[in-house]
């Protein structure tokens, strides 16, 4: 664990400096004193990667219904207590999926020898026959593609292949991963290869979740390194290419777990609340350090440093540690449900899912004039390079179910050029995560939910979302 982060003089002095214009009449503004407070400490003390560090070194990876879950709930609790926040779990019902033995290989032919093929099953998948299923691949790049090739695709591996090369173009193909098997199984595909959704590779693959639509045939689906996806590009090329592949894992019966609970009550309007998320479960490879460690370490550091501050602010901090974001979004819908009734009195919700990236800035889903309200207590991070408000939505998996209540959403954007680079890999652990960068973006997160609780105004709500059932966002 790196010792205290050094905070220069100079950046301190511009966290707490007074403005040089006057602020508009109508804001009261918070406190330079809370600021230098809240920020001052998440940035020097290191305490929000030292609780990444025990959640990922001391728990590490933790798939709904897993052991490591439930030992992440567990320490969750066990750590707030510590810190003096009070903290409670409410039961949710969580998918549990295992992983089992897997492998792939290119069968040899007169054109090349045989090759073994980099996979991980993605999550949900069903598992191939016991000897494995041994096919014909044949590649597309859209799901149009399968579409348009018909009777083509009878029988045969579907290799969906890609150009994702940035970090912004994860939702234009993530629905190849999502949604691209039934689209497949529909097409009389046998099983499916989806190219990593990654924006570098050391030949590692990355899962992530499978939706089966009702009612269409279940095929096994897996995720292939880029290296292994470009290698079966270039056999392609040349003619035929046989893949076998074998996947063993398996679906048991729902799982208890709990989402994790806690808040500081609000001194003067309790009823109020603001909620600031995460998600505690991670994929079962890695450790779960950016997605989303990170984003719980953040939270819970911004509820013990704002559960420190004499008074506490005027409304209620929520922190929701949220299971099964992975592979169900059982945890979101279980709060939504849960507090149905008080979901008018949540004033803002913010769920950090994008890594332990350094924060740029800030993002919002409120009504007209939320921008310029929130606009106004943003200097205190202008010295992080997080004081503007960007372009885009709020939102978050988890927050989704929030949707119809019109809950303004706020979130601090972190930078996530590299964020795929590990994502739902065996590469995302701890040494990923920049300790500066955890502690920008911890501070942005403890500043943010603090003004949100503590100016007597309170963000506009949006507009009623469409009325057909709100999608969630493609998950971070
Ligand atoms: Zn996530
Ligand atoms: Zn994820």
């Amino acid at each position: 664990m790196p010792s205290a982060l050094p905070l220069s003089a100079a950046l301190l002095s511009l966290l707490t400096a007074s403005p040089k214009a006057p602020a508009p009449a109508a804001v009261t503004g918070p406190s330079p004193q809370v600021a230098e407070r809240l920020i001052g400490a998440a940035l020097t003390e290191g305490h929000a990667w030292a609780r990444l560090a025990e959640l990922t070194d001391g728990i590490g990876s933790r798939l709904s219904g897993s052991e490591g879950a439930e030992a992440a709930v567990q320490w969750a609790k066990r750590s707030f207590e510590a810190d003096g926040v009070k903290v409670w779990l409410e039961p949710v019902k969580v998918p549990r999926w295992v992983r089992g033995e897997e492998s792939a290989r290119v069968l040899g032919s007169e054109r090349f020898r045989a090759h073994p093929l980099s996979i991980l099953a993605l999550g949900g998948s069903v598992s191939t026959p016991a000897g494995g299923l041994t096919a014909e691949v044949i590649e597309v790049r859209s799901l149009d593609e399968v579409v348009a090739l018909g009777d083509k695709v009878k029988g045969k591996i579907v290799l969906f292949n890609h150009a994702m090369r940035e970090a912004m173009e994860y939702g234009k193909y993530a629905g190849l991963r999502t949604r691209g098997t039934s689209v497949a199984a529909k097409a009389g595909a046998v099983g499916v290869l989806v190219r990593s959704l990654a924006t570098a590779s050391l030949r590692s693959p990355h899962t992530g979740a499978v939706r089966y639509d009702e009612g269409v045939e279940r095929i096994p689906a897996a995720a292939v390194s880029v290296e292994d996806a470009e290698l079966l590009h270039r056999l392609l090329a040349g003619g035929p290419v046989k893949v076998e592949l074998k996947l063993g894992c398996q679906t048991l019966p729902d799982a208890d777990s709990f989402n994790v609970v806690a808040e500081v009550k609000g001194r003067e309007k309790p009823q109020e609340v603001v909620l600031l998320g995460a998600h505690l479960d991670s994929w079962d490879v890695g450790t779960g350090a950016h997605d989303d460690g990170a984003g719980v370490a953040m939270v819970m550091e911004a509820a013990r440093l704002i559960g420190k501050l004499k008074p506490a602010p005027r409304r209620t901090v929520r922190v929701v540690l949220f299971a099964n974001e992975e592979n169900g979004l059982r945890g979101g819908r279980a709060y939504a449900e849960a507090h149905a009734a008080e979901l008018a009195n949540h004033v803002a919700a913010l769920e950090m899912d994008s890594g332990g990236f350094r924060p740029v800035g800030v993002v919002l889903r409120a009504g007209p004039g939320g921008a310029e309200l929130v606009r106004s207590w943003l200097r205190p991070l202008e010295a992080l390079g997080a004081g503007s408000i960007l372009q885009g939505e709020a939102g978050g998996a988890d927050l989704s179910p929030l949707l119809p209540a019109r809950v303004p959403f706020v979130g601090v954007r972190v930078d996530i050029s590299r964020y795929f680079d590990v994502h739902h890999s065996e590469a995302d652990t701890l040494d990923k995560v920049d300790p500066k960068d955890l502690a920008q973006s911890t501070a942005a997160v403890a500043w943010v939910g603090y003004v949100l609780a503590e100016v007597p105004e309170v963000l506009p709500r949006p507009e009623a979302p469409p009325t057909e059932a709100p999608k969630a966002p493609a998950a971070p």
